[in-house]
């Protein structure tokens, strides 16, 4: 199954809910990180949330989630656009731990002393980051708590991520379910989803048995919805030479400088994709001519590219 994400209605439009399809962009990203089977789950369930929730917004808009628990994984961070790309890492990729019950431990891994903080980048030049204390580290639950109380949308989030023996991915996905301000006045209504969700088996379940996001749809609405839109979503990291650059260049001259004094060539490596960017001395040389008059222009550069793909 290609990776795809459903946006449904249900419920007279009470309730609007994605479903989404993943394995694909999961497995891209172990690939790319390295990661062990718990922290490909809790990095999967970041990718698949964050992916969906990229697709609530339209037009040129990024978005940047970070859990910062205080569990070994040392932290993920994930950003989606509203087209369906997703990219992300985790501080720790080599970690894993299973429950008792042999499920992966991605509470534990993640730690849920911590916080999750979405930044939105509308590229009008504001920039809005709302953050929420973490409830499990679990993710799902974290997800909802933030929708809840940073977005006052009440919510629920189901996430799975289903690791072969050899670590590959075998399956993953997951839903969120937003209630539209009219399904508050409703109570029958918001105990009716309740049961509905309580009743189904967890996602990482469906998703081992084949559901597709519109059968994980349908098992929440028991077939009351429609399907108004349906997109393909991927990893993909849009990193280049130009946004490295700019990284070096907001060391500022005197560091550059320091650089070309020690004779060494310089290798970014993308956080993302593990695309590395080499930098000669000429190139350094041009960068610190550059950053000269850019320190006199705005002696605070940009600090945020810097902080996402150094
Ligand atoms: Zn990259």
């Amino acid at each position: 199954m290609n990776d795809y994400l459903v946006k449904a209605y249900a419920f007279d439009g009470m309730v609007r809910i994605y479903g989404a399809a993943t394995t694909n962009l999961v497995e891209q990203a172990r690939i790319y990180q390295g990661t062990w089977p718990a922290a490909t789950a809790a990095l999967g369930r970041t990718l698949t949330a964050s992916v969906i929730m990229g697709a609530m917004y339209k037009g040129d808009i990024s978005l940047t989630v970070r859990i910062d628990g205080n569990g070994p994984i040392g932290g993920i961070v994930v950003t989606a656009n509203a087209v369906g790309e997703v990219r992300g890492y985790v501080g720790n990729p080599e970690v894993h731990a299973s429950t008792d019950s042999g499920k992966l431990a991605v509470g534990y891994v993640v730690g849920k002393d911590g916080f999750m903080n979405v930044t939105k980048d509308l590229k009008i030049r504001d920039i809005f980051t709302s953050s929420s204390a973490l409830q499990t580290g679990e993710i799902g639950d974290d997800f909802a708590y933030y929708f809840v109380m940073s977005e006052q949308i009440p919510s629920s989030v189901g996430l799975g991520v289903l690791v072969n023996d050899d670590n590959s991915v075998l399956a993953a996905g997951g839903f969120i379910l937003q209630l539209m301000p009219g399904a508050l006045g409703k109570p029958l209504l918001v105990d009716k989803i309740e049961a509905n969700i309580k009743a189904m088996k967890p996602v990482s379940e469906l998703i081992r048995n084949g559901y597709t996001p519109e059968m994980i749809i349908e098992e929440i609405t028991q077939g009351d919805h429609t399907i108004v839109e349906t997109m393909p979503v991927k990893y993909a990291c849009d990193c280049g030479r130009e946004k490295f650059a700019r990284g070096l260049k907001s060391l500022g001259k005197k560091e550059l400088d320091e650089m070309i004094m020690d004779g060494k060539t310089i290798e970014t490596v993308c956080h993302f994709c593990n695309k590395k960017y080499q930098f000669s001395l000429d190139d350094l040389k041009q960068l610190s001519l550059e950053s000269q008059s850019v320190d006199q222009e705005n002696p605070k550069n940009d600090e945020k590219d810097q902080e996402h793909d150094n």
